[in-house]
């Protein structure tokens, strides 16, 4: 038994609340050890309090390393609401006018930016001049010399630009990719990355080109951007892709309901991927070596994820994601930590200049070449 799953299995029989390890290679006595951790603490305010931003926050509770400590938002009374749900003090409160007084407040370490994509890279830009780093939502930007500004900007300012890759701190993610890592699954030929849900209401942000910036590429097609590149451990160097609409009311100009794509690896593995609006349930990798498989279906959603290879069944346990994403977050940001797969700025550039070129394909009907 490796290490990584011995370590899993005591902190599941110990009852160690949440673990906060990042998956860095520490060995599991460090892990354990550093389950009673009493060190520094990241002080995080999150901007956008709607769905996912209120799963973070509620995540967050079970966090070690750290604390909602401070909220922006437009709205009045859910500040109110938040206060008095998670003890925020007032002087950590702010709205979208008044965030930039944020750089005055000594008692916030970072933001985390989860409001709609096309305004991930002002905002983004406003919290590093404020000093603050940046926890930024998928998909980083609008596409990739906004991305390129953002990871700019945060080195001018000397921050850290971190990408919500939740993902990259799964268990039986990076159980994959230690098999692949290690040779078992032999040389890398081929990837399956399926990702898509019916989008529901039509008067949704998601489907709104100015604030998605794009559709179902940029909101859920991107887990199968990302993760070919971490499920075949290359970044691509060719795309294709074709686009196909069977609503073009509910999807207008601008917005993909359904995107076929291709990506060619320098190996020659390649990967064939699928990202609509109009399916549901559908979320699975599947990846294909030499020597063996590995598959995860459900692959991205919010878990536990289900996988196997064929070795057998994934029995790595199921933790929050974003508790172990935001624990680990706090270990990049205040330690220096490196996880397994990069969450930086330069990660999230890398997806945009991927889905750029997935839509020039689309219109152009060319195989583009990238340059990661
Ligand atoms: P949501 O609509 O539930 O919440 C968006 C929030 O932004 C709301 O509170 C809204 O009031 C606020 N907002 C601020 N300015 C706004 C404006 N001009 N127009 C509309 N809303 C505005 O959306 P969500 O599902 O929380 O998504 C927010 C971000 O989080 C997106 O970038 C999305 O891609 C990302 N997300 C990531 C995951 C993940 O698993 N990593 C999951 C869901 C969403």
């Amino acid at each position: 038994m490796d290490s990584r799953r011995d370590f899993l299995q005591k902190v599941a029989l110990t009852a160690i609340s949440i673990p906060f390890f990042s998956f860095s290679r520490l060995s599991a006595e460090q892990q354990i050890s550093q389950a009673r951790y009493d060190g520094p603490v990241l002080r995080v305010a999150i901007m956008g309090l709607g769905g996912y931003g209120t799963r973070v926050a509620e995540a967050m509770q079970s966090c070690q390393r750290a604390k909602l400590v401070g909220v922006i938002s437009g709205t009045p009374a859910k500040i109110k609401a938040w206060q008095s749900k998670y003890g925020i003090p007032a002087e950590n409160c702010y709205n979208y006018e008044n965030f930039d007084s944020i750089k005055d407040n000594p008692n916030i370490d970072a933001v985390y930016v989860i409001t709609p994509n096309a305004l991930h890279h002002g905002q983004s830009l406003r919290v590093a001049a404020a000093g603050k780093h940046v926890i930024c939502e998928k998909p980083m930007a609008l596409n990739a010399r906004e991305g390129q500004e953002m990871i700019d900007a945060c080195k001018m300012a000397d921050v850290k630009l971190l990408v919500g890759y939740r993902l990259h701190f799964e268990p039986k993610t990076l159980e994959i990719i230690r098999m692949r890592n290690d040779g078992e699954l032999g040389n890398i030929r081929f990837f399956q990355g399926l990702s898509g849900f019916r989008a529901g209401d039509p008067n949704q942000w998601r489907l709104d080109k100015k604030l998605a910036g794009g559709g179902a590429l940029m909101d859920i097609g991107i887990y199968a951007v990302n993760g070919a590149r971490y499920m075949v451990g290359e970044e691509p160097i060719w795309i294709t892709a074709q686009e196909t609409k069977t609503d073009t009311v509910k999807f207008k100009e601008g917005v993909d309901e359904t995107i076929q794509f291709q990506l060619g690896f320098p190996s020659g593995a390649v990967a064939s991927c699928l990202s609509t609006y109009n399916m549901d349930n559908l979320d699975r990798f599947f990846l294909n070596g030499e020597k063996g498989f590995a598959e995860l279906q459900p692959s991205t959603g919010y878990g536990p994820l289900k996988g196997r290879t064929h070795k057998g069944e994934l029995t790595q346990p199921h933790y929050t994601h974003q508790t172990v994403q935001m624990d680990a977050m706090a270990g990049i940001i205040l330690n220096g930590d490196k996880p397994v797969v990069p969450v930086d700025g330069e990660e999230g550039l890398k997806d945009l200049k991927i889905i750029d070129a997935i839509y020039r394909s689309c219109k152009t009907g060319e195989r583009q070449v990238l340059e990661l």
